[in-house]
């Protein structure tokens, strides 16, 4: 038996033998019947201890393998995690607070969080024995998946949307990934990404079925804390879509508190772009589900109607007196800016969200500026660099390759 005691039905609560089950409950389908997976906590406890960690020389996503559902002799060799978490001085002095911290999961091989999911996915497939993998993705996973095949050979399919920015389908394109760009959007590539992976076999990597790939992501929350000292932050601030980010921040912090390395939540922020926001929506309104809509905004990455793991994502901020925020696009624009200019990190819009929601609760004054609060930038910058550019009004300076034409426009 491997490391993983039960997953277990997020909705009616059934526990089922990891062995017996890939996906979701049978009794409460998708959606609803997305899984926990649940550890032998004690067991990992007695080997797994912060000293233990401390020493460790695996600089990387799975020095946590202890606590992942993953065996070694799986695990795709590329260098994922391990990113950079700066309290940039400049930025909070800028701000006027005392403690903000940019976790820049931009740093991740293929350029965003989803990273720490496709590793575990692709280990998953090779262990089961899996020739093809697929997912639907917005972008981000996609390019993902198609980088962390290329590591091990694994023959992988995309959908993604037709309008997926230029740049994220040219890594799929590089990577070597095969690649339906589905005319609709993607909560319609998702659909149909699920009818492929049923009718020929295919293992699937999409986010809010598979239930390995949050457990890849919760990693971010285990080197958050291990970056802080585990020190719990009064706030962690994350972008939310399908929910799934979301939802793993509160499983790795779930799994710390299991092993006693820490002893409280902190609060969980989702935050939604305006035009995409119906789990914002369904918390407001005290709904367990959330009402389908249809997206609109340019932050592509969190651009979903029917989040898949909306379940989980709702718990996360319920369970940790968290709260749901949402921007519009043009404070995702000038968020990208802020933090560019003042603390150095470049991401996209989806990836920058999180810290426009900071933004808006630190100008209504509902945040304390003595609070420690953490800020997940999942996508990086040049992912989507026309939308970036979108809300700066500088523009190029052209001049002749001589000096007098410089002076002429100092
Ligand atoms: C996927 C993604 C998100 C949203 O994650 P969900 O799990 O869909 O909520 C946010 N930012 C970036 C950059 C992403 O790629
Ligand atoms: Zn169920």
């Amino acid at each position: 038996m491997g490391k993983v005691k039960i997953l277990k039905c997020v909705s009616c609560g059934m526990e089922y033998e990891p062995e017996t089950l890939d996906y979701v409950c049978p009794l409460c389908g998708n959606i609803k019947g997305t899984m926990d997976v649940l550890y032998d906590y004690e067991s990992i406890k007695r080997v797994f201890t912060k000293g233990e960690l401390k020493k460790s020389k695996e600089y990387s996503h799975w020095r946590y393998l202890p606590i992942l559902p993953c065996e070694s002799e799986f695990v795709p060799s590329l260098v994922v995690g391990f990113t950079p978490m700066y309290k940039s001085e400049r930025l909070n002095r800028y701000l006027g607070v005392k403690e903000l911290y940019i976790k820049d999961d931009g740093r991740n091989p293929s350029g965003s969080l989803k990273d720490r999911a496709s590793t575990v996915g692709v280990a998953k497939a090779l262990e089961k024995g899996k020739k093809i993998i697929t997912a639907a993705s917005t972008g981000n996973a996609a390019a993902s998946l198609a980088n962390i095949c290329a590591t091990v050979g694994l023959d992988c399919r995309i959908f993604v949307p037709a309008s997926a920015p230029a740049p994220k389908i040219a890594q799929l394109l590089v990577f070597g990934a095969k690649v339906y760009a589905v005319n609709g959007n993607y909560d319609q590539a998702f659909d149909l990404c699920l009818v492929a992976t049923e009718k020929l076999g295919w293992y699937s990597r999409n986010t809010g079925f598979n239930p390995y790939l949050g457990e890849g992501k919760k990693t971010v929350v285990l080197e958050i804390m291990e970056q802080l000292d585990w020190r719990v932050p009064d706030r962690i601030f994350v972008s939310v879509g399908d929910g799934c980010i979301i939802s793993s921040v509160y499983k790795g912090l779930y799994d710390l508190i299991q092993l006693e390395w820490i002893d409280k939540f902190p609060r969980i922020f989702g935050v939604q772009a305006e035009g995409s926001a119906p789990l914002y929506k369904a918390w407001r309104e005290g709904k367990s589900l959330c009402e389908p809509m249809v997206p609109n905004t340019f932050a592509d990455s969190i651009s979903v109607g029917i989040p898949r793991d909306q379940v989980k994502a709702l718990r996360a901020v319920r369970k940790t007196n968290g709260e749901y925020v949402a921007v519009s696009d043009d404070a995702i624009r000038e968020a990208i800016k802020l933090l560019a200019r003042y603390g150095g990190v470049f991401g996209e819009p989806a990836g920058v969200a999180c810290f426009a929601g900071y933004l808006q609760l630190l100008e209504s004054q509902s945040i304390d500026k003595e609070e420690r609060v953490v800020v997940i930038i999942t996508g990086n910058g040049l992912k989507d660099p026309q939308g970036a550019t979108s809300g700066v009004s500088e523009r190029v300076i052209n001049i002749d390759p001589n000096f007098e034409s410089l002076e002429k426009v100092l």
